[in-house]
Order: structure tokens, then sequence, then C-alpha cells
């Protein structure tokens, strides 16, 4: 009975070994970065898209106006304008244009400068993603290789402690799993030095005394915690 005991702690000691492995709330942490790093490259590649849009219409801005000066300037060298007060508009608006030419240029330019940012900053994210997916791959497998060498032990003694309960009598080892469920997990507890191991009460003479006249193999159950009893060489009866 006892035995069957340790071994059904030491596989409650493994569950929560599991449950605990610090490769967990790893793998967790890293799931969660990669989540927020994630929304954030998004986010980069969107504001990336939106600027080369800008370039694009920045730089057909300047075309236009360029063209059209082109061809103020092909009108003013053809001589195709011949009054002065036309010359001199023409003039004036090849000069204006020039200007806004100028201050377009100026426009795509610094525009161009937040689309080399935004490229950076897209270049950056993505490696650092690219760093995480592989720390994240790792630990995963470090988490698994663990979940397997757990699961190993698990089963050699969900197996040993199978052998060991096929010895208790069926009703026995049913009212142990029944005491376990309701006792933190110990059903069964030895009587060691006149206490319960389970409670770590020691009984009193009148007690010890009852379980004395039981026959050694009969149930017994710790008055105090009401857990199985088991009589070892060391009750001190
Ligand atoms: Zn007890």
């Amino acid at each position: 009975m006892l035995d069957v005991q340790d071994h059904d702690a030491q596989l409650d000691r493994l569950g929560h070994r599991r449950r605990a492995l610090p490769a967990i709330a790893r793998v967790d942490q890293l799931t969660q970065q990669r989540a927020e790093l994630s929304t954030r490259l998004e986010l980069e590649r969107t504001a990336l898209s939106d600027l080369s849009a800008e370039v694009r219409k920045a730089d057909s801005d300047v075309t236009q106006v360029r063209t059209r000066r082109e061809r103020d300037q092909r009108r003013l060298d053809t001589g195709a304008v011949s009054s002065p007060r036309e010359l001199e508009q023409l003039q004036h608006e090849i000069e204006s244009l020039g200007r806004r030419i100028s201050a377009l240029e100026d426009a795509e330019l610094e525009v161009m400068e937040q689309l080399e940012e935004a490229q950076a900053a897209v270049a950056g994210t993505a490696t650092e993603s690219a760093e995480l997916d592989a720390e994240l791959r790792a630990e995963v497998a470090a988490r698994d290789e663990a979940f397997a060498e757990l699961d190993r032990e698990a089963a050699r003694l969900h197996s040993e402690r199978d052998r060991t309960a096929a010895t208790v009598p069926d009703e026995l080892l049913a009212l142990y799993e029944k005491v376990r469920d309701q006792h933190a997990g110990v059903g069964a507890a030895a009587l060691r030095r006149r206490a319960c191991e389970g409670c770590r009460l020691e009984l009193n003479a009148a007690d010890l005394r009852e379980i004395t006249a039981e026959p050694p193999d009969a149930v017994q159950r710790c008055p105090e915690c009401n857990r199985l009893l088991v009589r070892t060489h060391e009750s001190g009866l």
C-alpha cells in the first residue's frame, strides 16, 4: 500500500514538474513577443507602402510641373509669342514654375528620406522577427525534449505503480484512491513512532491500543486525518 502511495506521490511530483517547466513560460513569453513584433512589422510595412505611394505622387507632381515649364520654355525659345505683354507673362510663369519645382523637389526629398527610414525599420524588424523565430523554435524543441523525458519517466513509474497496485485488494485500493482524492494526494500513511506520517500527529494510548488489538493486516484509519494508516516495524506498538 505504501509502495503505491510512494509511486503516486512521485507521479504527482513529476506532473507538477512538467507543468512548472521554465521552458513553458519561456515559450509563452517568446510567443507573445513574436505576436507583438508581428503587429509592429505589419504597421511598419503599411507605413512603408504609404510612403512609397507618397514618393510616387511627389515624383509625378514634379514631372507634371517640369513638363509645363519645358512647354513654356519651348514657346519662349521658338518665338511663338510675340506680344511683349504675353512674353512677360510667360517669363513670369517660367520663374514661378521653377520655384514650384524646387519646393516640390524638396518635399519629394523629404518623403524619400522618410521612405528610407521606413525601409530600414522594416528590415530591422524582419531580422529581429527571424531571430526571435529561431529562438522560439529552439525553446519549443527544448521544452518538448523535457516533456518527452518526463513522460518516459512517468510511463515507467505508472507501470511500476500498476504492478504494485495489483498486489493490493481492489476494495482497499478503491478506498485508498478515494481518501487520496480528499487528502491532497496522500491516501495512505505509515504509522511510525506512534505518529501518523500523513498528518504528523501522535496517536494517543487508547487509539494505539485499538490498533494493536486488530490483526496486523487489518485496514486502519488515522483517528486525526482519517487516512489509511499502515503499520510498520517502526510503528512503536
Ligand atoms: Zn493522520
